[in-house]
């Protein structure tokens, strides 16, 4: 095997000819190989959108280069012409080579790599790793995505069971709105804002047929959801309430009564505190006084501290959770029955039968009422406004879990995504994770079951 054609083998594109090759030795050290390389005769002269054999628009002997994957450390660069040309439908373009995607400085392999890295791994890692700089790392993306779904309005088809949702980011001062299709559980629209408008700019993307195919559409209790489903959805659409939104009502007016009884308690102890002079160790056995500001302390402390206690599951408590929570029981009987309120209504979210889940929900309702505690009551108030499409939700079947995870996802996403400055980029990235599409990584079987991906040009995979 000559070294030209391992150099090739080693490239692994097909329709390439390595014409020559040279090391350098940068001024840190670091070894570069630079390959210089043509098409093949016949994928010369293509125009980079729609492929036609095009005439030459001048006769640029400019050199381009293009970053390829490292071989053992080593850094590659492919050297050839990419000159341009007149295509009759898309005008002076740059000529299409087969190693790299039109306008890119790097090889395909290498913006797929990224691509592949930004589902999983931090920034600063796929920087480092790759030596490239965070917004190259967008742009890659965004030139693999557009590889495998060249038109993202494809997700728009067919949508029946959907979920709406919005992210802030940037602390708050950014929204960005999501559509999750229930059925296949993908992202399937984003954009940026939030609010009625963006919504129906949504709705106005699908066609008459496809918004009459919608049959569900769940979110969180938002007025614009409602008026927008109303406006855009055949009559009988059923709107739904995600419970984990429901839930998180409640957890929030479990933390207003929890920072209340803290307010409260360090207030007591403040009380104590004046009439004791707290000493160091051991409080003595006949002092009375500073044993009841010690224990009054305590009880603050775990009140102060016991938010993620609340707010879990029981089964997933730490052990240090469960003591918190039985000194809650003890001390705190208000706060304690918040939370046992607060832990009913998840659980009967959790009902699979709609029958049982209303009388439950209706039961759940009455204690709110009959509470006492102002916080719980207007939770009650707020449930029983969205009774029918918690209800709605149940009946729909659709995971409550499932939905939990993706939102989960897109949130954590977002925070990672927003270093993009191209809005693009982050839709792309945000696309590509919450999907089922898979990135072909070079040299490896082809997995592709997505009908809807292109086949992968690497030479192994065809
Ligand atoms: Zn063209």
């Amino acid at each position: 095997m000559t070294t030209y054609t391992l150099m090739k083998k080693l490239i692994s594109v097909k329709d390439l000819v390595v014409e020559g090759y040279r090391l350098e030795e940068l001024p840190d050290g670091t070894m570069k190989l630079i390959i210089r390389v043509r098409p093949v005769k016949a994928k010369q002269c293509r125009c980079s959108i729609c492929g036609r054999r095009i005439p030459k628009y001048d006769r640029s002997e400019h050199l381009r280069t293009w970053r390829a994957l490292d071989f053992g450390g080593v850094l590659i660069e492919l050297e050839g012409h990419a000159p341009r040309g007149t295509c009759k439908e898309h005008g002076v373009v740059t000529m299409d080579v087969p190693w790299a995607f039109p306008d890119s400085g790097f090889t395909k392999d290498f913006d797929r790599t990224v691509a592949w890295l930004a589902r999983t791994v931090s920034k600063s890692a796929i920087c480092e790793f790759m030596r490239i700089s965070w917004r190259t790392v967008g742009r890659s993306i965004g030139r693999a995505v557009d590889e495998l779904e060249p038109d993202h309005n494809c997700r728009l088809h067919d949508l029946v069971r959907i979920g709406i949702d919005e992210t802030s980011y940037s602390k708050g001062h950014r929204y960005i709105t999501t559509v999750v299709n229930h059925d296949t559980n993908t992202v399937v629209w984003v954009a940026q804002g939030h609010g009625r408008m963006v919504l129906d700019s949504f709705f106005q993307s699908l066609t008459e047929v496809e918004r009459a195919k919608i049959e569900v559409v769940s979110g969180d209790g938002a007025k614009w959801i409602s008026e927008a489903v109303k406006f855009w959805c055949r009559p009988d659409v059923l709107r739904c309430t995600d419970p984990f939104h429901v839930v998180s009502w409640a957890t929030e007016a479990l933390d207003k009564i929890r920072r209340e009884a803290w307010q409260e308690a360090n207030k007591e102890v403040k009380e104590l505190k004046k009439e004791v002079k707290p000493k160091r160790g051991r409080p003595a056995a006949d002092d009375v006084e500073r044993k009841m500001y010690e224990e009054a302390k305590k009880a603050a402390r775990s009140i102060k501290n016991s938010r993620y206690a609340l707010g879990k599951a029981p089964e997933n408590l730490t052990e240090n959770q469960a003591a918190k929570l039985e000194l809650i029981e003890a001390e705190n009987r208000v706060l304690f029955r918040a939370y046992q309120l607060k832990e009913r209504l998840r659980i009967l979210l959790k009902l699979k039968d709609p029958e049982d889940a209303l009388a439950e929900l209706n039961r759940w309702l009455l204690s709110a009422a009959h509470s006492r505690i102002p916080e719980m009551v207007e939770l009650g108030r707020k449930i029983r406004r969205h009774k029918e499409y918690i209800l709605n939700f149940i009946r729909t079947g659709i995971s409550n879990a499932r939905v939990e995870a993706n939102n989960n996802k897109i949130s954590l996403l977002i925070h990672r995504a927003f270093g993009f400055k191209n809005f693009r980029n982050m839709v792309s990235l945000i696309m590509l994770v919450c999907s089922d599409l898979t990135i072909q990584l070079p040299n490896r079987p082809i997995k592709c079951d997505n009908p809807l991906q292109n086949a992968c040009s690497n030479t192994f995979c065809v």
